[in-house]
């Protein structure tokens, strides 16, 4: 058996083991490359694992595609969980539309508003909580465990990725025919909200194309904390 192959049959055991132990869990899905690998085990083995993706009224339209593409090929239709309306009235009219650019306290309360308020209530009753995150992708994830406790959302949380490389991403929705984000062939390796998202340049960071105009320390959304704190970036290189 290869090392690719050893590495899918571990996360899905890890899988398999979430969705025995720690029911009710959710997935959240970005709808990015690495969210489709575990969307594809998930729904091709019938795992009760939710999947859910924060909807924050600001991505492309190439992810949102992804919404029916995964309701195409899988017939499932993943939940999608969006910012309260007035909460996104208020900063808009505080900060305007794309205040982020001004400070980083901007941009972090508009991730507040848009992401973690909302992922806040997609986490609410479960037990765990799923994510695609890969220790490689910045050096913000370099001792990121498969698991760990998410202190600030009170449960476990899964990285069961947390050992892949970019390649093995790739090998296994190629291998497995999965659907990916269109914006992959465009110089996309890490999407995000479209305003806060670029390409990058071959041999840029893999994490380069989001939030640029920002000191790399300051580069977190707010959705991914370890003891209670916000992983932040230690160094640029990659
Ligand atoms: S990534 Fe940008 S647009 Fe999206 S929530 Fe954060 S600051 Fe706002």
């Amino acid at each position: 058996m290869s090392a690719h192959d050893t590495l899918v049959e571990q996360t899905r055991a890890t899988l398999e083991r979430i969705a025995r132990e720690f029911t009710p869990a959710v997935f959240a899905s970005s709808l990015a490359a690495e969210d489709m690998v575990l969307t594809d085990m998930i729904l091709k083995a019938g795992l009760p694992i939710g999947i859910f993706s924060l909807e924050t009224g600001r991505l492309h339209p190439e992810t949102l595609q992804m919404l029916d593409r995964v309701k195409e090929a899988y017939g499932y239709e993943i939940a999608v969980y969006r910012p309260d309306p007035l909460a996104v009235d208020a900063y808009v009219a505080e900060h305007g539309l794309n205040g982020f650019y001004d400070s980083v306290d901007k941009r972090r309360a508009c991730c507040a508003v848009r992401k973690v308020e909302p992922l806040g209530r997609a986490l609410a009753g479960q037990k765990a909580w799923v994510t695609g995150q890969r220790r490689a992708q910045s050096t913000t994830r370099s001792d990121l465990p498969v698991e760990e406790q998410d202190t600030a959302h009170n449960m476990v949380k899964f990285n069961p990725l947390a050992d892949w490389s970019e390649d093995d991403v790739w090998t296994y929705l190629r291998a497995h025919n999965v659907p990916y984000n269109a914006l992959h062939d465009q110089g996309f390796p890490s999407i995000g909200c479209a305003p806060c998202t670029r390409a990058i340049q071959p041999g840029e960071d893999i994490r380069a194309g989001r939030w640029w105009w920002e000191n790399p320390d300051s580069k977190e959304c707010g959705l991914h904390f370890v003891d209670g704190k916000l992983i932040r970036i230690k160094s640029v290189a990659a």
